[in-house]
């Protein structure tokens, strides 16, 4: 099938000159140019005030040869079955670049959490799992946190999950609460695990002690964690953005103090310190999203949703380098335009993948029924990272071809050779290779 318009199919654009190259069969073509499967279902939640709402929800598995499915549910508004597949074949490229024993898989809600109360969300979630019981288990398809989705949500689905099946199969979702089964270092690790990359390029091109400056849309767990280790390990963010507008302040912001100030007050705002009763903030400018894109710094991050720069906006980037730590946050027309500019890109499937690296932990130690401390974690975190990430810049320099090329290419082709693993039409047709 050939798709035409909407993300999945921009997200497929991308591939297109990469697949035609004599390492890709026809047949991994063929298999990677749509999803598996694709299941939608309508959950009935009873709502606090005693009415019924029925919503709508999708579970879709890209591609399983590698693996189990792996990836996040996301809860939002916009949430449509397109935006759930191109989802899933990012998880599907990003799993296999840095080579997790994982297929690709994503799920989603249309709702907006912010208008259900806490038993209404409680309800949606155990709901949801319900609903996809059949096609979801520890050696299936294993569902983990995304837009809207936390480890409390998690620890819901998980315990509902236990309860159908009638025993504790603990694997069968990631970011889930310590106690629970949850790893140690799982919150945090999307935004460390772009941190690592970030580093490893910087350093790779001779800037490991500078202190060069961040602009930061999107401030949820992704935004918020990688804004807060990279401004202990010495960058300066100068702007933050959430889905309301953006702060500015040149000489840089703490991130720690907004995220808990953003906490109680449900605003973006300058710091707060307070020594014994007497509180001061500290003066930030106030921006709109779009002139945030527009700001003069060293890197900027993209950490919120999908197609956040566009044909429309991309001339406005004034930055050297775009760190992806959202999914797809810069779309096909876009990418294209900064690589004629000579912009540097870090692809979202290197950059955000120490989530499902950690995810992949908790897997393991689930399995295992055995738990690392977080010092091992992260040690395994950076040595993978560091492993993979180094192969994709390696590649991309070696071979004179943009960040995302070198990604994508290391996640197809490793797709591919499992795929070509069990027969291909050379093989069929008489070329055993032996
Ligand atoms: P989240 O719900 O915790 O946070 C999303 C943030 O984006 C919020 O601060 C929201 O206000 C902000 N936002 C939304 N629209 C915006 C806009 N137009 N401008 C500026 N900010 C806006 O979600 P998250 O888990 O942090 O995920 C963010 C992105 O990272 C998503 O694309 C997700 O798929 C990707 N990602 C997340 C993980 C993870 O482990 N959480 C892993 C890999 C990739």
């Amino acid at each position: 099938m050939t798709r035409t318009g909407g993300l999945l199919a921009d997200a497929l654009a991308h591939l297109k000159p990469l697949m035609d190259c004599e390492s890709i069969s026809e047949d991994a073509r063929r298999r990677l140019s749509q999803p598996n499967r694709a299941v939608e279902v309508e959950i009935p939640l009873r709502m606090d005030d005693g009415s019924l709402r029925v919503f709508t929800g999708w579970r879709v598995l890209y591609d399983n040869t590698r693996g189990p499915g792996k990836g996040g549910i996301r809860f939002h508004p916009n949430v449509t079955v397109d935006e759930v597949e191109a989802l899933s074949f990012w998880m599907a490229v990003k799993c296999a670049v840095v080579d997790l024993p994982f297929g690709g898989a994503k799920g989603g809600i249309c709702v907006d959490p912010k208008q259900l109360s806490r038993l209404e969300l409680e309800r949606l979630s155990r709901g949801y799992i319900r609903a996809l019981l059949d096609v979801l288990g520890p050696d299936r398809d294993i569902p983990a946190p995304d837009v809207n989705t936390n480890e409390t949500i998690m620890g819901w689905m998980a315990d509902e999950y236990r309860q159908a099946a009638g025993q504790h199969r603990r694997g069968v979702i990631t970011g889930k609460p310590p106690g629970h089964g949850g790893s140690l270092g799982r919150t945090e690790a999307t935004g460390r695990g772009a941190l690592q990359v970030l580093n490893i390029w910087e350093r790779r091109n001779g800037r490991g002690d500078a202190h060069p400056t961040i602009a930061v849309q999107g401030f949820g767990n992704a935004g918020y964690h990688f804004a807060r280790l990279a401004h202990d390990a010495g960058y300066r963010v100068v702007a933050i953005a959430d889905s309301r507008g953006a702060i500015y302040r040149e000489e840089g912001l703490d991130p720690l103090p907004i995220w808990e100030r953003k906490h109680e007050a449900k605003v973006l705002s300058g710091e707060i310190y307070c020594e014994a009763s007497v509180c001061s903030e500290v003066e930030v400018d106030y921006l709109s999203n779009e002139e945030l894109l527009g700001l003069d710094v060293d890197i900027l991050v993209l950490a919120a949703l999908e197609n956040a720069v566009t044909e429309q906006n991309v001339d406005s980037v004034r930055a050297g380098t775009i760190l992806e730590i959202a999914n797809g946050p810069v779309n096909n027309a876009a990418d294209r335009r900064l690589e004629e500019r000579g912009l540097t890109v870090i692809p979202d499937v290197l950059a955000n993948s120490g989530g499902v690296i950690v995810s992949h932990m908790e897997w393991v130690q689930n399995r295992m029924g055995d738990y690392w401390s977080e010092t091992e974690i992260q040690q395994r975190l950076g040595d993978r990272l560091g492993d993979q990430a180094d192969l994709v810049f390696a590649r991309a320099v070696g071979e004179d071809e943009s960040l995302r090329s070198a990604a994508y290419r290391q996640g197809i082709e490793r797709i591919a050779v499992a795929m070509d693993g069990l027969g291909s039409e050379r093989y069929f047709c008489g070329d055993t290779g032996q």
